[in-house]
């Protein structure tokens, strides 16, 4: 066209018209492309962002496993000793003694047996009633005595108030 080799007036202005609407087209997708590399970076923003969260998350994690780690390592070698103290101290106890306290202990938050003081469960915290504690005192000291509340093994001590 600048070199003048088209001579058609209709072509000529035709091309004219294509050129002004590419230059259009082009002008419209330039706008287009700033504003998807402003999205672009935003999102990569919003991005960058949410990974750091969940590299502090991670770290986080990290520390509260290996805390919980070193927590369950430090009760396993207390279970283990407990364990060990426990044989021969339950050696000499009758096994139906020994059946119930489980029993208890497992049904009973980990409580099977409490002791008797003044007048009251350690099981329960409730306070045995006289005619109660009338039973007690004729009891046999080698029968088993339990909390009418909580069903418990009662443990009779000189500070039981008997
Ligand atoms: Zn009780």
């Amino acid at each position: 066209m600048d070199q003048g080799l088209i001579t058609n007036p209709k072509d000529l202005e035709r091309m004219q018209g294509e050129l002004v609407s590419l230059q259009r087209r082009i002008t419209s997708l330039e706008d287009d492309e700033l504003e998807v590399m402003a999205r672009l970076e935003d999102v990569q923003t919003t991005l960058d962002s949410l990974a750091a969260q969940v590299a502090a998350a991670d770290e986080r994690l990290a520390g509260l496993a290996e805390t919980r780690d070193a927590r369950t390592a430090d009760l396993d070698a207390e279970l283990g000793t407990l364990a060990t103290d426990r044989g021969p101290l339950v050696a000499g106890l009758p096994e139906d003694l020994l059946a119930l306290y489980d029993k208890l202990r497992a049904s009973k938050g980990g409580v099977g047996a409490a002791a008797l003081r003044a007048r009251e469960c350690g099981g329960c915290r409730i306070s045995l009633d006289a005619s109660e504690l009338a039973v007690i005192r004729s009891t046999a000291e080698d029968e088993v005595v339990r909390c009418q509340e909580c069903q418990r093994i009662l443990v009779r001590t000189p500070e039981s108030g008997l």
